[in-house]
């Protein structure tokens, strides 16, 4: 086995795919930035890593050239992530001087590019804003990340996020895909949804060393699994399952989530939100301790019940959606076909922050650090789009406000960890008389679950698999060497599938024999995060401080939401932060009326759109960098709209303002920026 399989997924695409090649730095100063020029040139590689410095001069001219011409030719999601850091800072420098002329102009810096930074990026390029999007590590998506194990179809496992509920409270990600999906992305950003079962009959669960066969985790009942219960609980409790006893103990209160999420929400924060659940259940609803223990086995994980009511309410509000979902080809594509729209020249690779400064006239500077340079770029507005950990290993900035501080300090995250194992055939799917097609089997050893996916089903040849642990659980695995690792899940795995019979071709299932490669992902040793999960009053006593910006500096990602662990939680918490600095705005989505416009092309350069739009009371048209030619202000009824637009510029947005509460009203053109050429793009 190579041993760069044993590694995290971020370490080995560090180690095999692409390696940092520092080409320059010099220092660059316009009117309201100045900052060193830091160019990131990262190219394919094979084992070997190294680094070169070499001085800016004649050599950029020859590697403009060669990235231009390379970039041209690859439509490798590995080779478009190369072209990134080229344009980058660069792009800003030039620019940053023109960007103080009006307020649509502001300039903002958006720290983190995971989903939460990469939404509020489309967010305020749609709106006009001029953004730079600063990612830490060498990659996009943050904690939506797969892994390939190989180019081969379905050879692949979900490191982070993996599925998506077909439920009300997750639209704002399907609207987004719907989104991605009507813009002109290359083939391999395209985002198709596939189901993704979250229970198969094949599914079991396996405790105290012994199988209660073909049950998923929610039918079994404490006799099904023998647990022990007290004499006075056992006609009570012991042949109810666990979904029985959820519902009992969250029904009501989800309930009144269902009734009104805002009201709902206010009512359980005031009434329960000091409590953990398993407080709860043990002195509210007077259950004895073992029958929580039951439940939090086998739904749950190690010690998760010591979170607050709300958090575990919100955790299963979405585990009654029957339809889910997952995207074909790895959740990758979701972050990848963002980072594509919002432009290469807009976001820059390993350029971690480790500081931020208020500047007298208002604005906003950061410093960034990466391949041994640090710079400073100064913008109007900056999103700090990262978890708390991170956040508070920025030291070099401002004190904020006290609770601020302590919230930062203090919301609480739980591990995760996960491995995705791949072997050569789909066993899972071919053992005893009901197969494991998607859905997960629940365990008590230190692997917890077993995630089978739902991509692939069916398929000969090799397959992966996932083992998928949370808080205490998932802390196990963090001082484990890679080795360890691999042998404590092949080892878990052996002792539940070791000795059946594979019912395709008759052979004893030997998980060491069918091994091929594993990897992992510890997200608590890497970025400092697992996922936001509050514990007992941090809802009611932490989240509004959290959420508050501190002057021009604003704050998003999951934990900012009500949500948490999800992606909705990270893009709805992004949508209210956007909306925050620049007034209340869509959520991106599919077409509408606004996409209904005509373009055709206007000689070599320029395209013509038409439109026809019923402007209401007046026009208000803010004409960027393309010519407008309309019936004239102050119009009524229907107006014929001709907007000519460099080619350059991808496409627009009529913006329909009747609800900005600013007080104007018309129709207002909000250029969309992109990279990908002259075709206009719909949206
Ligand atoms: C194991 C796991 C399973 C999950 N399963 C699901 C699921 O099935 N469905 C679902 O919807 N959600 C799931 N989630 C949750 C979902 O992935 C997250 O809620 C969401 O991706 C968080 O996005 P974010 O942008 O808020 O944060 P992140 O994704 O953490 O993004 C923050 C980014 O900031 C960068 N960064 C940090 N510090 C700095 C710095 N100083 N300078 C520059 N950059 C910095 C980080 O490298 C990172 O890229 C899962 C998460 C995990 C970890």
């Amino acid at each position: 086995m190579d041993k760069t399989d044993l590694q995290s997924p971020m370490l080995v695409s560090q180690a095999v795919l692409i390696t940092p090649l520092e080409l320059s730095s010099a220092s660059i100063s316009t009117r309201s930035t100045s900052f060193s020029l830091l160019r990131t040139w990262r190219y394919p590689v094979y084992p070997v890593s190294f680094k070169l410095r070499i001085s800016l001069g004649p050599l950029l001219m020859f590697y403009r050239l060669f990235a231009l011409l390379y970039s041209s030719t690859k439509s490798d999601t590995k080779f478009t992530m190369v072209r990134a850091p080229f344009l980058g800072l660069n792009h800003l420098s030039m620019r940053a001087g023109d960007l103080q002329t009006s307020s649509r102009s502001l300039s903002i810096g958006i720290v983190g590019g995971g989903v939460a930074g990469l939404y509020a990026a489309l967010l305020l390029q749609r709106a006009g804003y001029r953004v730079h999007v600063f990612e830490g590590t060498d990659r996009l998506g943050g904690r939506v990340h797969t892994h390939y194990f190989n180019d081969e179809e379905n050879q692949y496992f979900e490191a982070g996020a993996m599925r998506i509920p077909n439920s009300s409270h997750h639209s704002i990600v399907f609207d987004l895909i719907k989104y991605l999906q009507c813009s002109k992305l290359p083939s391999d950003m395209q985002i198709d949804l596939i189901p993704y079962n979250l229970t198969s009959p094949g599914n079991f669960v396996y405790i105290n060393r012994s199988t209660a066969k073909f049950l998923d985790a929610s039918s079994t009942t404490p006799r099904s699994v023998n647990w022990s219960l007290p004499g006075g609980a056992k006609a009570k409790f012991q042949d109810r399952s666990a979904k029985e006893l959820m519902l009992e103990a969250v029904g009501p209160l989800l309930q009144k989530l269902d009734a009104n999420f805002n009201d709902g929400f206010k009512e359980i924060c005031r009434k329960f939100d000091h409590y953990s659940f398993r407080f709860y259940l043990t002195s509210i609803l007077g259950w004895p301790t073992e029958v929580v223990d039951f439940l939090e086995t086998v739904i749950s994980q190690t010690n998760q019940f010591a979170l607050s009511v709300t958090e575990i309410i919100m955790e299963f509000i979405d585990f009654s959606t029957k339809e889910w979902s997952t995207i074909a080809h790895g959740m990758n594509r979701l972050p990848l076909a963002m980072a594509h729209l919002i432009g290469y020249k807009n976001i820059t690779l390993n350029a971690r922050v480790n500081g931020v400064r208020n500047k007298d006239d208002g604005r906003v500077s950061i410093s960034i650090s990466g391949c041994d340079t640090t710079i400073d770029v100064t913008f109007d507005k900056v999103i700090m789009a990262i978890p708390p950990p991170a956040l508070r290993m920025i030291t070099n900035r401002p004190a904020w406000s006290e609770k601020k501080e302590l919230a930062i300090r203090s919301m609480h995250f739980e591990s995760l960890y996960k491995m995705g194992l791949r072997f050569k055939t789909r066993f899972w799917e071919r053992v005893g008389p009901a197969s494991c097609r998607g859905g997960q089997s629940t365990t008590d050893l230190p692997i917890r679950w077993i995630v089978y996916p739902s991509n692939g089903i069916g398929d000969d040849g090799p397959g992966v698999l996932l083992v998928y642990s949370w808080m205490t659980d998932a802390d196990v695995w963090v001082p484990l060497t890679p080795e360890e690792r691999r042998d404590l899940a092949l080892a878990n795995l052996a002792e539940v599938y070791n000795g059946k019979i594979d019912t395709k071709d008759g052979s004893v299932i030997n998980v060491y024999d069918l091994i091929l490669a594993t990897s992992d992902a510890a997200w608590s040793a890497r970025n400092c995060t697992g996922d936001a999960k509050f514990l007992p009053g941090q809802f009611s006593s932490r989240f509004e401080a959290a959420r508050q910006p501190e002057g021009n500096i604003y704050f998003a990602g999951e934990h900012l939401s009500r949500h948490h662990t999800w992606i909705a939680g990270a893009l709805e918490s992004s949508w209210e932060t956007v909306s925050n600095i620049i007034g209340p705005i869509p959520k991106l989505g599919p077409p509408d009326i606004r996409s209904s416009a005509k373009a055709e092309e206007e000689g070599e350069e320029v395209l013509k759109l038409k439109q026809r739009v019923d402007v209401g009371s007046g026009l208000d048209v803010a004409n960027w960098e393309g010519t407008i030619t309309t019936g004239g202000n102050g119009e009524r009824g229907k107006v014929d709209f001709v907007l000519r637009l460099p080619k350059q510029l991808l496409g627009f947005d009529l913006l329909d303002l009747d609800n900005d509460r600013s007080g104007r009203s018309g129709v207002e053109i909000v250029r969309i920026p992109g990279s990908q050429g002259a075709k206009v793009r719909r949206i």
